[in-house]
């Protein structure tokens, strides 16, 4: 089997059959707006703190933002020029911000490509710190506009990263954050308990177990459904389609035999 992301156990988790399209059968899903507009503020900041001496100045990020700007997925020329006036104006604002307490990073858009349990783990971290005392602080990004201010405690991708980056740098991780860049507003946790880290092995493992039994069984729900781009032919819904069809026969059907009801009465 290939290896598992953090993106494809929350697909398995939230529909089986989605993860079977996606990553067992590799059909591509259509460009989002928010995966490139996220992804052209991460390569901005990433320019940020990729020198180890000193930090650019505004200028430079923000010339890098634009050529390396990222059109995909957009509804139209007027969305695309509003989302990339705004991923200006955070740039903007979080190079201001961190002026004055830029340090380099020990390390930016780190890929890390692990086997915990016998299961091969690949993922991406956005930034990690090195502490004072050694230790390691790790960061992740978050573009979207809503933000649950309780999840860094609990994320299951800051235990992902925590446990990456022990393994890969053998150094303790004392600090999480979840960093909402719309905002500017920073939320940090302490290391998560092994409890956890042991709550995603498992999930880790059970995911694994049932992508080899070949469990892909769709879970279906008009809230996702509506927005997963394999609706047309995943057959949770053209299973759905058919009763549609079965009903439309039974109507025919009953009309044709009033009508013979009727002209046997008149
Ligand atoms: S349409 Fe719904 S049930 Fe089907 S793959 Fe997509 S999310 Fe899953």
């Amino acid at each position: 089997m290939r290896s598992l992301s953090y993106s494809s156990i929350s697909t398995y988790k939230e529909c089986p059959q989605r993860f079977k399209f996606r990553y067992v059968d590799g059909m591509k899903e259509a460009p989002k707006s928010y995966f490139s507009f996220g992804q052209s503020v991460h390569k901005a900041l990433e320019f940020f703190y990729r020198s180890q001496i000193a930090a650019p100045s505004l200028e430079e990020v923000l010339r890098y933002y634009e050529t390396n700007w990222v059109k995909d997925g957009y509804e139209s020329e007027e969305a695309e020029k509003l989302q990339f006036a705004e991923g200006t104006r955070i740039i903007r604002a979080y190079c201001l911000k961190h002026a004055d307490d830029w340090t380099a990073a020990f390390a930016t858009e780190y890929n890390f490509n692990l086997e915990f349990d016998g299961v091969a783990v690949t993922g991406k971290i956005d930034r990690i710190d090195k502490l004072p005392s050694g230790g390691l602080h790790v960061l992740d990004y978050k573009t979207g506009k809503s933000f649950a201010y309780w999840r860094p405690a609990q994320d299951d991708q800051l235990t992902l990263y925590q446990l990456a980056s022990e393994n890969a740098f053998g150094l303790s991780v004392e600090r999480l954050t979840l960093y909402h860049l719309p905002t500017l507003k920073v939320f940090h946790s302490e290391r998560h308990p092994d409890v956890l880290v042991r709550n995603l092995r498992k999930d880790i493992m059970k995911v694994k177990i049932a992508v080899d039994k070949k469990q892909f069984e769709p879970h279906a729900e008009e809230r996702k459904c509506r927005r997963c781009d394999f609706r047309a032919i995943c057959p949770a819904w053209t299973a759905q389609k058919e009763t549609t069809e079965q009903l439309k026969q039974r109507l025919e059907e009953l009309e044709k035999e009033t009508c013979r009801i009727r002209r046997l009465l008149e």
